[in-house]
């Protein structure tokens, strides 16, 4: 075995080797190499971590070698010496793995100090209180990440002092009480430990290195990589990156912040950031101060802002994506700490796609690539309605958009418990944390008091596309008693409030909300898509209302409309009663005619909305008897009105005696006999047992497998044959009145040919009659659903009665690994996930080598019969991208999902023809 490289340079790194260097050591190198102002350093493999992990939490043999040499690089290219009391070098120790996980795991600042590297550092700087300031936070966030010491320790003693001298802010603490405060930190080092704290500089380092790489393995990351779905494939390992410090603490002409090369929150071509003068990184990020608009830097610093404003060009330049990066200006100097690609919502993504690729930064196939179709979901996010009353309790940053309602709680762990016990919650938390993350996934939103638009509330809450409203400060967060003041109001725990992360307004209650609307900018991306796409993507639809709406979100059709929805309605179900406990045919008829202009004008509705889109209509599907009540509800129903027979009868004959003892009250039992009526209740009884009687007939052992589909529509012909005729003459009508309509018949439940035929001849009888009567020519499509795994291997006979064929994947997936959804649901299918029987719920994702490999055969032989044949997908999975991608590999025409997937799906449906 060769020897492995476990140390690379800045200077010599591949700035495209994220995996092996993390993203942010690749992006070191990459920065340092293309000239950009980076402090010297270097970085140590992913590799080495899970060397490190495997050997039992070991150091190879080597990595301190070569760390020690390139330590003696930066001691000469820096010009400082590593443990050195004259002119010290100090450095940071900070971790990075392949992606980003923001705040995952902890740098090390100042690493390098002891007491006689401090006295070099006072007297290089001649500023005692810069020094021993460095060294308290050296101590502190050692103790914290290196030896996993609770902050309480660090905290208590610091707040003790600075309430003593009533120091509001750091800033206020002189260098005696900095001095006094590293002391004390240091007795709580050894406190803890029972051992001094480590002076050694290359003892510190390497016990730094191996903490970074224990948080590779610890809850926090492993949590965070298991909620994000990050594989070993994506990210394997964090790097650690030991970098030359610099110091934006040095006084007034030392600065730093962070930076966004455009505003991640709309998207706007301008630089965004905040920065605070005198202060260290980790100040910005920790939301400890309130920092500045980076804007106010033009006014403060304008030679530094100018530089920036160079910084931020070369980046996007370079990177062809907007970046999110941090800078330190010590003395005059501007350094570039780090880059990386920016999290935005999705209205900034959108945004800065159509800007970008118009400016000609990036191509169009760039600004669609760029975009996870997923994230679209959060455009159709609700806002705030601009029509409320509600006023403003108090307003903060607002520092990630779309307006969210819930319960006030006061702490990640409860945010989780009331969360996931089903209530809509919002985190308020003075700042969050880290170790907070869970919270996060458990709101609806989340409210600090403190911290600025780049705090790590705001940061997570961008990332995971939540509304956050940060750095509120009219508002005081009490954890301990479980409450928010502010002035004069109380926000309890449970107590209901509404942010609006758009605006920053905090309201108490519930503020009605609105759906959000498409921006310009999404219309033109997502034409782009349809031009690179070649699926068309339509909806599943039922009503006029939902096919609006799906017009609206750039539907090309309805893929699927179900009937039997249409029947659920309150005002047909008695209509559709009478049908199905008619005894003869003539009944049945009856009820049917009735249904006839109901059903007639539902789909007129539709055509009129899609003209001159192709409308898909299902016919019934479902067993029959999902219409009627359950036995045990009639049973109890009857008994009920047995009881109330006899007393109906007590009734009548209350009645007649007190018509013959004394007439004149008679009238005061009016009301009592009308409602007791034993007439009444007696037809009332015929009903339910005459109902009953039916639902007894009808009882399916497995009614998912039974009488249901074409299998009804051959038995009960007559209703398949009123659905027919309703759909051809709302098409005449249409026709008739110059509005184009394509509908498209399709079958449910088809499993031979036989029964394809059996319909597509009452459709041949109907129409031939709708077009006598109507003297209108109709145009239409006849098709069947693939949802039956018969139906599949039958395909080329299908496709010889078909016009077209649609997925049923819900059913196909059901029918293919022979579980019924619901109970896989909830009984074994989330365990099959956690021990990786299955990866992945196979009704939400795809199952390509299953149910998708019965889709690509019945493609395959239903095009060898008929080539033109047009193939969909009317499944959940219609709307799933991966889903989509698998669709377009297999040649099917379109995907239909429904209306809030389609922006989605068309988006998908782009990047699958891009990607091939
Ligand atoms: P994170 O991944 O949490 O952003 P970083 O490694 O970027 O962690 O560091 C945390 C903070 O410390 C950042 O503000 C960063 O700019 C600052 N920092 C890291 N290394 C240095 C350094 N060598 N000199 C000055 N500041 C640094
Ligand atoms: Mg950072
Ligand atoms: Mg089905």
């Amino acid at each position: 075995m060769s020897q492995k490289k476990f140390v690379y340079a800045f200077a010599e790194g591949d700035g495209k080797n994220k995996k092996l260097l993390g993203g942010k050591g690749a992006n070191l190198c990459e920065m340092t190499q293309i000239g950009l102002n980076v402090p010297p350093g270097f970085t140590i493999t992913t590799e080495t971590c899970l060397d490190y992990i495997d050997a039992g939490h070991k150091l190879p043999a080597g990595v301190m070698d070569e760390v020690r040499r390139h330590m003696a690089q930066l001691e000469k290219a820096t010009g400082k010496g590593f443990g050195g009391a004259d002119n010290p070098l100090l450095v940071s120790v900070r971790s990075g793995s392949a992606i980003s996980m923001p705040g995952m795991m902890d740098t090390i600042l100042n690493l390098g100090l002891n007491s006689e590297t401090l006295q070099g550092l006072i007297r290089q700087t001649g500023d005692e209180r810069f020094a021993y300031d460095a060294y308290r936070r050296f101590v502190q966030l050692f103790g914290k990440v290196a030896l996993g010491m609770p902050d309480e320790l660090f905290d208590g003693p610091f707040e003790a002092i600075k309430n003593r001298e009533g120091a509001k802010e750091d800033i206020a603490l002189s260098a005696e009480n900095l001095h006094e405060i590293t002391n004390l930190f240091l007795d709580a080092v050894h406190g803890h430990t029972g051992k001094p704290f480590p002076s050694d500089p290359f003892e510190q380092l390497e016990i730094a290195i191996q903490a970074v790489f224990n948080s590779w393995m610890g809850k926090r990351a492993v949590d965070y990589r298991r909620e994000f779905r990050i594989t070993p494939e994506m990210a394997n390992g964090t790097a650690v990156n030991v970098c030359t410090m610099v110091f934006g603490n040095r006084g007034f002409d030392s600065a730093t912040g962070v930076g966004f090369t455009r505003n991640p929150a709309t998207g706007e071509n301008q630089m965004f950031g905040e920065y605070l003068v005198n202060a260290q990184g980790e100040d910005v990020v920790a939301g400890i101060r309130t920092p500045k608009p980076i804007a106010q830097m033009a006014d403060e610093m304008p030679g530094l802002h100018k530089q920036l404003v160079e910084l931020r060009d070369k980046l996007e330049a370079h990177y062809h994506e907007v970046q999110d990066f941090e800078f330190t200006i010590e003395r005059g100097t501007l350094y570039c700490l780090q880059t990386r690609n920016g999290k935005m919502n999705a209205h900034a993504m959108v945004r800065t796609s159509v800007e970008m690729a118009e400016s000609g930064l990036i191509t169009r196939e760039q600004a669609l690539l760029r975009i996870d179709p997923e994230i679209l979901q959060q455009m159709l996010f609700p806002r705030l309605d601009p029509k409320h009353k509600a006023s403003s309790l108090a307003i903060g940053l607002p520092a990630s958009p779309g307006a969210a309602c819930g319960r006030a709680v006061f702490d990640a762990d409860r945010a989780e418990q009331n969360g996931h016990g089903g209530q809509l919650v919002i985190l308020v938390r003075e700042e969050t944390k880290p170790e907070d993350i869970h919270g996060f996934f458990a709101s609806q939103g989340i409210l600090t008091s403190r911290g600025g638009k780049t705090s790590h509330a705001a940061v997570v809450a961008r990332g995971m596309g939540k509304p956050c409203v940060a750095g509120a400060e009219g508002i005081h967060v009490d954890t301990h008693a479980r409450k928010a003041t502010i002035g004069d109001t109380v926000i309890k725990e449970g107590d209901l409030i509404t942010i609006d992360g758009t605006t920053g307004n905090i309201y108490l209650g519930a503020v009605p909300t609105v759906e959000a609307e498409f921006t310009d900018d999404l219309k033109t991306m997502l034409s782009w898509a349809d031009q690179a796409a070649r699926l068309k993507v339509m909806a599943n639809a039922d009503s006029s209302h939902d096919a609006l709406r799906a017009l609206s979100y750039g539907a090309t059709g309805i893929g699927l409309c179900r009937t039997e929805r249409m029947f659920n309605a309150i005002d047909r179900l008695p209509i559709v009663l009478e049908m199905i406990v008619a005894d003869t045919l003539e009944q049945r008829q009856e009820a049917l005619d009735k249904l006839l202009p109901i059903q007639r004008s539902d789909f007129q509705a539709l055509f009129e909305v899609m003209s001159p889109r192709p409308v898909t209509i299902r016919l019934l599907d479902p067993p029959i008897h999902e219409f009627l009540p359950t036995e045990s509800q009639l049973v109890s129903d009857l008994e009920h009105l047995r009881q109330l027979r006899s007393t109906a009868r007590g009734v009548d004959i209350l009645v007649e005696t007190i018509r013959l003892l004394s007439p004149g009250e008679v009238a005061a039992m009016h009301e009592i006999h009308t409602l007791a009526d034993s007439n009444i209740v007696d037809a009332a009884i015929v009903k339910k047992e005459a109902i009953l009687k039916k639902v007894r007939a009808l009882h399916e052992v497995n009614p998912m497998l039974g009488h249901r589909g074409v299998r009804l529509g051959i038995t009960f012909p007559e209703i398949y044959a009123m659905q027919i005729r309703a759909i051809l003459e709302a098409s005449a009508e249409c026709t008739k009145r110059g509005i184009a309509n394509h509908p498209e018949i399709m079958v449910p439940q088809v499993c031979t040919a036989a029964e394809l035929r059996a319909v597509k001849k009452f459709v041949g009888e109907i129409r031939e009659r709708v077009e006598k009567e109507t003297g209108q020519k109709l145009d239409f499509k006849f098709g069947t659903m693939m949802e039956v795994v018969r139906a599949c291997m039958r395909a080329e006979k299908l496709a010889e009665e078909a016009d077209f064929f649609s997925f049923g994947t819900n059913d196909l997936t059901q029918a293919t690994f022979s579980f019924s959804r619901e109970d896989a649901e909830n009984k074994f299918l989330p365990m099959y996930n956690a021990v990786k029987i299955l990866r992945d719920n196979p009704f939400e994702v795809l199952d390509i080598n299953g149910v998708g490999k019965l889709m690509e055969l019945a493609v395959g032989w239903g095009r060898q019969v008929k080539p033109e044949l047009k193939i969909g997908i009317c499944g959940e999975h219609g709307g799933h991208p991966a889903s989509i991608a698998f669709c377009h590999r297999i040649g099917l025409t379109y995907v239909s999902c429904s209306a809030p997937r389609i922006p989605i799906a068309r988006l998908a449906a782009a990047h699958a023809a891009l990607k091939q």
